[in-house]
């Protein structure tokens, strides 16, 4: 499908997203002043169905980012789940799905402010495939820009301005030749990735930077940390890392909606272990990639199924 034709939500009902425009001179556009969520769905052909995950999670943290940025969404987050189901039926989506809900600030006039600025909202979904290769582990370099620190604009909110923080960082690393960058936080620590939140294995225990370390607390970073702990009965410790312990871990690995879990193969040109999949990012991979394709029934509340939301409500 084009995305001329995709159905959107947009001013609060369907539209086709060529008709859905924004002005020129949009403040969200304009100055960044917006946040937005990035959910991902799963096609499972055998069961005709589209599992959309943790989706009650992404709607709570858009929420919680408008809120920050002193918006409020239109909807409940409860009437966003439905509209957001209803949105994946209308455009009859048997594939893999990204969906992107956003807010922003919506006047069409020149000051930077967030007072007295209407918000609009708007809702777009597209088929989606891989975000990185899954088949094989990335080469990442520790970034010369430092991740936005709480005190400037908080990384807790997915703001669309703190973005052009996250595009310094990955078109350095892939212009010098890696896939992806690790940003540090201002004091030296590591903080995540340009669009993932970062795990290391050390002595078979699971570290990742606490949510002061300037980090997006990740719902795929949250879920991995719950896997972790109750299925492979492993610590899981948050806490400040240190560039050199990303140097020394026996394994490393990114998480979020888009690339779900994505090994490290090298940081600095230095190897992560023997350079390949280590065995507990391994177990955590496909155990994840088992539990957002509804085959693990212990973790079906995860999930929302689209067609059969739609059954029930018939
Ligand atoms: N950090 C940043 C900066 C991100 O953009 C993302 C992707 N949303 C993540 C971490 C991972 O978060 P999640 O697991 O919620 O997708």
């Amino acid at each position: 499908m084009e995305l001329s034709e995709v159905t959107v939500y947009a001013k609060g009902g369907f539209a086709r997203y060529e008709d859905a425009k924004v002005g020129l001179l949009t403040h969200g556009l304009q100055y960044g002043t917006g946040c937005f969520e990035g959910i991902r769905g799963y096609w499972v052909p055998e069961e005709g169905e589209l599992f959309l995950v943790l989706l009650r999670d992404h709607y709570e943290r858009l929420e919680t980012s408008a809120k920050i940025l002193t918006m409020s969404l239109p909807k409940s987050v409860d009437e966003l789940l439905e509209i957001t189901v209803e949105l994946v039926l209308r455009n009859g989506y048997k594939t893999d799905v990204y969906i992107r809900p956003f807010a922003y600030k919506a006047a069409e006039d020149v000051g930077v402010r967030l007072h007295n600025v209407p918000d609009a909202f708007a809702i777009v979904p597209i088929p989606f495939t891989h975000y990185v290769d899954p088949n094989r582990g990335l080469d990442v370099c520790v970034s010369s820009w430092r991740r936005m620190d709480d005190t400037m604009a908080p990384p807790r909110a997915k703001i669309t301005g703190l973005y052009v923080n996250s595009a310094l960082a990955k078109s350095e690393a892939v212009q010098n030749g890696f896939d992806e960058a690790i940003l540090l936080s201002h004091d030296g620590h590591v903080s995540e990735g340009s669009a993932e939140n970062i795990f290391i294995v050390r002595r078979g225990v699971l570290y990742t930077p606490d949510p002061s370390q300037n980090v997006l607390e990740g719902v795929t970073r949250r879920a991995i940390m719950a896997i972790a702990h109750h299925e492979l009965g492993l610590e899981v410790v948050e806490r400040a890392i240190d560039r050199g312990e990303l140097y020394a871990a026996q394994e490393v690995f990114f998480t979020g909606t888009a690339v779900g879990v994505a090994y490290v193969a090298s940081v600095d040109r230095r190897p992560v272990g023997d350079g390949e999949m280590g065995p507990i990012t391994k177990l955590l991979s496909s155990l994840y990639a088992r539990i957002v394709t509804g085959r693990e029934p212990r973790y079906l509340e995860w999930l929302t199924p689209a067609y059969a939301s739609a059954r029930v409500k018939v």
